[in-house]
């Protein structure tokens, strides 16, 4: 069976990512492309997701690869034509829209699948394994990264609902609430600010046990980071391990020694994993990295910094 589908916003991430992967996997076909500013060569595309549906173009799904803020509405648009839905992360931009995303589709029958890309990489399946069943006693999660690389002249990012640095920091939030063997709660968190911006350049954030037992739970997300940047998941167990995941997530060390060293292929996991949902009619939208990143901005106390200028 093959699956026709339609890529919704078509901005950085579905250009770098979702149209490639969508050309390798012969499971899809592309058929359509939904953007106000940008059009692709020989496939038709439409200024709205209303003006799709009115085409009658035969679709079984879209990607809405649109900021959080906007996708609720279009994803209840599209599962109301009949589509079923991937949804880029962070899914929605609070929880209660999560919420009526997941009970929407599933009232319409239809699979809703909330990609995690950074969770798909064969070390965060081995971490996940070697982690099962342990007693953690330290989290050090170090996500420093360079804003103007990754997100160049998105203006969304720095409004409310658009994350700032937890825009990246849920990514590494997706792979910690996979691979620890039982969920952590935020503590406490500071929050910086710019002072000519909505929403964060950079986070401490303390979790800790549901016990409250004796733990070093951390994370410091930043966007000011030039140069290389830093993608890592340190964690130590009671009984004497040690592991590190470097460079978001492809590289396992265990006790000083690499054990695992694969190539990127989030995007074309997650469309295997698409076509798998779609096949079995299931639909795959864990909640808990934006319940954590949602903690954060309930819990942390906000400090203003300098002004970011583009
Ligand atoms: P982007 O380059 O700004 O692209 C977003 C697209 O959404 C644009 O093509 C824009 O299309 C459309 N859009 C923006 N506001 C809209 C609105 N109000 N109504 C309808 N369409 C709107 O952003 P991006 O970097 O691709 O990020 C999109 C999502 O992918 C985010 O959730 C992000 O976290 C995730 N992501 C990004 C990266 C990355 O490296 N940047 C990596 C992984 C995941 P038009 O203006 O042409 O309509």
């Amino acid at each position: 069976m093959t699956y026709k589908i339609a890529v919704v916003g078509l901005g950085k991430i579905a250009h770098d990512q979702h149209l490639p992967s969508i050309a390798k996997n012969p499971t899809f076909q592309l058929v359509a492309g939904v953007s106000r500013n940008s059009k692709l060569d020989n496939i038709p595309c439409f200024e709205t997701l209303e003006g799709l549906i009115e085409s009658k173009i035969a679709i079984d799904a879209v990607a809405l690869c649109t900021p959080p803020s906007v996708r609720l509405a279009m994803a209840r648009q599209a599962l109301d034509a009949g589509y079923h839905v991937l949804i880029e992360k962070p899914p929605t931009p609070t929880i209660g829209e999560m919420f009526d995303m997941i009970d929407y589709a599933k009232a319409k029958g239809k699979v809703l699948y909330a990609a995690w890309h950074s969770r798909y990489n064969q070390a965060v399946d081995e971490a996940k394994h070697l982690l099962d069943g342990k007693d953690i006693s330290t989290l050090k999660v170090t996500w420093r990264e360079d804003v103007r690389r990754w997100h160049p002249n998105q203006e969304w990012i720095w409004e409310p609902g658009g994350f700032g640095v937890f825009d990246p920091g849920i990514n590494a939030l997706s792979i910690v609430t996979k691979i620890l063997p039982e969920p952590i709660y935020v503590e406490s968190a500071i929050i910086e600010v710019p002072n000519n911006k909505a929403t964060p350049i950079a986070a401490q954030i303390k979790f800790k046990h549901a016990d409250g037992r004796k733990s070093d739970l951390s994370a410091d997300f930043d966007w000011r980071q030039t140069g290389e940047q830093t993608w890592e998941i340190e964690i130590a167990t009671v009984d004497g391990m040690n592991l590190t995941l470097k460079k978001g997530g492809t590289i396992l060390i265990v006790n000083g020694k690499t054990i695992m060293e694969a190539p990127m292929e989030e995007y074309e996991m997650i469309y295997a994993r698409f076509a798998e949902l779609l096949k079995s009619g299931a639909s795959d939208t864990d909640v808990r990295p934006l319940q954590l990143v949602c903690d954060c901005f309930m819990l942390g106390r906000p400090k203003l910094v300098e002004a970011f200028i583009d």
